[in-house]
């Protein structure tokens, strides 16, 4: 009996150590509690920090952190192996005397194009693919360089963060590409103009008797292998478009007049589909030539372009409009303002669905819808005309509604009368013969 009220105490007095042992150690853990996640903090934000050194310091790509004065306040590893520089020196120095930047002609970037400039007026990130850099030995490295802006509650950009990484591989790997489709596209285009021209010839009644059913397969023929020239040509002109090698010869052009000698030619393409014409131009809709002989009067829209080269983006936009438009009508105006001259070529056709949109002047990209999958292309007139239209510091695009119609607008700074004077005078003492087709109106 006693043992067992001993062996009762016991437990008892157990029961109660144990119970007391928990909730005093629950006490002290809550107590301990905020001390000890305020050292957790401090060790994960030393750990971020850490994985952030880690990681700057080891990417191969160069980042670079500057200030409103332009003054580097951040430089890695990785911009040192690129620039030259190294990372002790970068630091404190204006980041425009490091990451010196030229074209791929190597000519210096005016500031307003400099990204690293133009940052201070944009809220979005700049990206340039095209830059070469030149290092602290001089040599030039071709770069991909993207500037993001740091923006205080203002809005206001107080500094900017620049990554930029070597591609030179890359773009002597696009060279080489553009290289082969170049030659090889020029290269096939002597057989295809041969054959071509030996199939016309075949045609041709004064030259070689046919019976009617050689006749038609010969046009077939003769069909197919124009349609294989133009992809040749297209190729070739969108390499160089890409390596910068287009042609191309700036003259004074007064568009209204020159868009009135295309008319002619527009015409007879449309109205071979049986599609209605509409040429406008002027604010004031003044119709051209929709009235014959009739004189009018309308604004003079100078630009300084190569007229060869924007007959090439006209003909591709009226053309498209003719060849995707199964019926209604194709409009062709020009308007204005002091600024810009703004050419549109508008059809009734099915129009062009909004997710296309984004990508139409990309190189081979056709839309994959059943009224314009059946008809053929190359998906290459549109990259090749917005490659023109940027040689001119121009923009082109496209606004568009499914089974109502397609606006393409191509938009080219204007000339005022005043530098159009001048610069056919710079022209004329350069005595440079100008293009047969083009057109330049003496400025009045
Ligand atoms: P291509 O006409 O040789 O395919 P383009 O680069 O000229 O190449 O045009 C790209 C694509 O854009 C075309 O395949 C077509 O799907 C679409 N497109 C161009 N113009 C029009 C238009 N006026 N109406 C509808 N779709 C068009």
């Amino acid at each position: 009996m006693i043992i067992n009220t001993a062996f009762l105490v016991i437990g008892l007095v157990g029961v109660g150590l144990a119970v007391f042992s928990i909730v005093w150690l629950k006490a002290r853990h809550a107590h301990l509690k905020p001390a000890q996640s305020n050292t957790k903090l401090a060790t994960n934000l030393r750990d971020e920090k850490l994985k952030s050194e880690i990681i700057l310091n080891t990417i191969d790509d160069g980042v670079i952190l500057f200030d409103k004065d332009m003054t580097i306040q951040l430089f890695n590893p990785g911009a040192g192996r690129i620039t030259g520089w190294g990372v002790e020196e970068a630091g404190g120095i204006s980041c425009l005397a490091v990451i010196k930047l030229v074209n791929e002609k190597g000519e210096e970037y005016a500031p307003d194009k400099n990204p690293l400039n133009a940052i201070f007026n944009s809220t979005q990130t700049i990206r340039d693919n095209t830059a070469v850099l030149v290092t602290r030995a001089n040599k030039q490295v071709p770069v991909n360089i993207s500037v993001t802006p740091l923006l205080d509650g203002d809005q206001t950009v107080t500094a900017a963060v620049a990554t930029f990484r070597d591609v030179s591989q890359e773009r002597a790997e696009e060279k080489r590409r553009a290289e082969f489709i170049s030659t090889a596209s020029h290269e096939m285009r002597t057989p295809v103009a041969a054959i071509e021209g030996y199939l016309a010839l075949a045609m041709n009644e004064k030259v070689s008797k046919i019976d009617p059913k050689a006749r038609a397969y010969l046009e077939k023929a003769h069909e197919s292998t124009q349609h294989l020239g133009k992809l040749f040509q297209d190729l070739l002109t969108s390499a160089k478009a890409e390596d910068g090698r287009l042609v191309s010869h700036p003259v004074v052009t007064e568009m209204g007049a020159y868009i009135e000698q295309l008319t002619d030619s527009f015409r007879f393409a449309a109205q071979k589909k049986g599609l209605l014409t509409d040429f406008i131009i002027g604010t004031s809709g003044t119709g051209v030539g929709s009235q014959a002989g009739e004189r009018v009067v309308r604004p003079l829209y100078y630009v300084h372009v190569d007229p060869d080269r924007i007959r090439e983006v006209l003909t591709n936009l009226f053309d498209n409009a003719v060849k995707y438009t199964p019926s209604g009508k194709i409009s062709l105006g020009i308007t204005g303002n002091n600024d810009v001259v703004q050419i549109y070529v508008r059809d009734t056709g099915p129009g062009i669905p909004a997710e296309d949109v984004p990508h139409l002047f990309q190189k081979f990209y056709r839309v994959d819808s059943s009224s314009t999958r059946t008809i053929g292309g190359t998906g290459l007139g549109l990259f090749i005309c917005r490659k023109i239209v940027e040689l001119y510091q121009g923009r082109i695009w496209v606004e568009s509604k499914v089974d109502e119609g397609s606006t393409f607008y191509i938009n080219l700074p204007r000339l005022s009368t005043q530098k159009a004077s001048e610069l056919q005078t710079l022209e004329a003492q350069r005595q440079t013969p100008a293009p047969l087709t083009s057109l330049t109106t003496p400025v009045v």
